[in-house]
């Protein structure tokens, strides 16, 4: 005799008593705790049960940071040329077409104009979905024109980080992005305009091999991952085991390489407060 019976023969995979929440309701990697969204999103993407940051999309960031969340964006037709015709596992062209169907940007990349406090400045946010932030081509020229932008215009420039570095499919001529954003960079340097970098959660590569670290204060989110090359790759290169925290927001505070960790929600006053302190008035 069978300790179980069931009385139908078939499951019921009908959909119909199901409710669907999805999208309603978001789980914290952190503390575990099912958040609802709405609560997370009126809480500028901070889980409100344990602080952790959410990833955002250049778009929110840009209306958190900007007056009445209104900006103009500039240099938005930029578009990848696929160099190399590069070709992994998929055609590099079709990544780029379904990131561009995805994210509605040409790029990695929304440059904006806009006020803060009252200031008018210049930012480039950088989409963490558009191809893992990566930068090539399109976003070193977008980056390099913002600062040329903001030399021009005496405008504060601020670079919002989100990125996995250089983009492999461009190859080499990634790479040059680093140098040419660089000497933007150092022009803007010569004209005393003033450059925050804010990097969040990820910011590595050739990011932070460049102008993410050039700020005149670079200041990060609080538990943003930060660095050249992945913890990985590092504890098999010298072959010891990495200390907790390495990599993140507070760690590279302590060690020096970080000017402040500001959480989300005082990034904008304390930038208004910064520039206040750097701009001859
Ligand atoms: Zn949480």
């Amino acid at each position: 005799m069978a300790w179980f019976k069931r009385e139908s023969g078939e499951l019921d995979t009908s959909g119909e008593k199901k409710v669907r929440t999805e999208g309603l309701w978001v789980k914290c990697e952190s503390c575990r705790q099912i958040i609802w969204k709405k609560d997370l999103e009126d809480n500028m993407n901070v889980c409100p049960k344990c602080d952790k940051h959410f990833r955002i999309d250049a778009r929110t960031r840009l209306a958190q940071l900007l007056d009445d969340g209104s900006y103009e964006v500039f240099d938005s037709d930029l578009t990848s040329t696929d160099p190399l015709k590069f070709v992994d596992l998929k055609a590099y062209s079709a990544r780029l077409g379904q990131a561009q169907h995805d994210t509605g940007l040409k790029d990695a990349i929304v440059n904006a104009k806009g006020k803060l406090n009252g200031r008018s400045v210049i930012v480039s946010a950088m989409e963490y979905s558009f191809i893992g932030g990566s930068m090539g081509a399109v976003v070193g020229e977008a980056i390099t024109r913002a600062i040329e932008h903001a030399t021009d215009t005496r405008s504060p420039l601020i670079i919002v980080s989100a990125s996995g570095g250089a983009r492999m499919m461009e190859g080499v001529v990634s790479l040059m992005q680093l140098a040419k954003i660089s000497a933007a960079l150092a022009r803007l340097d010569e004209a005393k305009v003033p450059y925050v970098s804010i990097l969040t959660d990820p910011t590595t590569g050739g990011v932070t091999a460049s102008f993410a670290m050039l700020g005149d204060l670079n200041i990060a989110e609080p538990g943003a991952l930060i660095g050249f090359a992945g913890p990985r790759v590092i504890e098999q290169t010298i072959r010891q085991k990495l200390p907790q925290g390495f990599q993140r927001s507070e760690f590279l505070l302590d060690h020096g390489m970080l000017d402040a960790v500001v959480p989300r929600k005082q990034l904008k006053p304390y930038i208004a407060r910064a520039f206040d302190f750097m701009v001859a008035a």
